[in-house]
């Protein structure tokens, strides 16, 4: 046995969350790796919706899912992921992702932050349906991704276990802050303010 690496344990939480016809969220787009994941994932009859703020990350998750020939089942959504509740409510997602941190190749003061994850949380925890997971994997090796780290890991422990399952994965024993996978079941409908 070989303990999985942190994106193919991403991709298997992903895959063992979402069914055909499922709808799925994608936080982060960046180069749109993980829409094109979530839309294999969810087929032809689901749904994912991809939010970026950065302009750059939307054209590039474009083309790769142009590319693939994948692009009708995907909205993108130039706009951030604070807002979500008001872009999917009535669609109740089954699994979102966030890869936290800044796009790769790109200006790395465009970066994800503790305020706006931790909203983007809330909003998912209050509009998915029991059973729904939420993944994310935590890169804070710069300064910002330091804060958010606190401020996120501050939020999610507080969550109750009644409501939210909270799960860690992280290689202990790697030096340079290595990234690591925080995982969120929500196991029953409540506040999550
Ligand atoms: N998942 C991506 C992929 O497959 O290539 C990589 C994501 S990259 C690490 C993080 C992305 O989050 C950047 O493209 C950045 O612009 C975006 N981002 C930062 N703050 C955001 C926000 N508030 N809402 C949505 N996206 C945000």
């Amino acid at each position: 046995m070989s303990l999985p690496q942190i994106l193919p344990f991403t991709k298997r939480l992903m895959s063992d969350s979402l069914s055909i016809g499922d709808t799925a969220i994608d936080a982060t787009a960046g180069n749109g790796h993980d829409t094109l994941f979530l839309a294999s994932l969810v087929g032809e009859k689901g749904k994912v919706y991809s939010f970026d703020i950065q302009e750059t990350a939307i054209i590039n998750t474009r083309e790769r899912l142009e590319k693939e020939q994948i692009t009708d089942r995907v909205t993108l959504i130039h706009d951030s992921h604070d807002k979500i509740e008001q872009y999917c409510k009535d669609d109740r997602p089954k699994a979102a992702i966030f890869n936290l941190g800044y796009l790769p190749g790109s200006n790395k003061e465009v970066t994800t932050t503790g305020k706006t994850t931790v909203k983007a949380i809330q909003q998912l925890l209050t509009i998915m349906p029991v059973k729904g997971t939420i993944v994310l994997v935590v890169y804070h090796g710069h300064e910002e991704g330091k804060q958010e780290k606190d401020q996120l890991l501050a939020y999610i422990r507080n969550l109750s276990h009644e409501h939210v399952l909270v799960a860690k994965y992280e290689f202990m024993n790697h030096k340079n802050d290595a990234p690591f996978i925080v995982a969120l079941e929500k196991r029953r409908e409540g506040d999550f303010l």
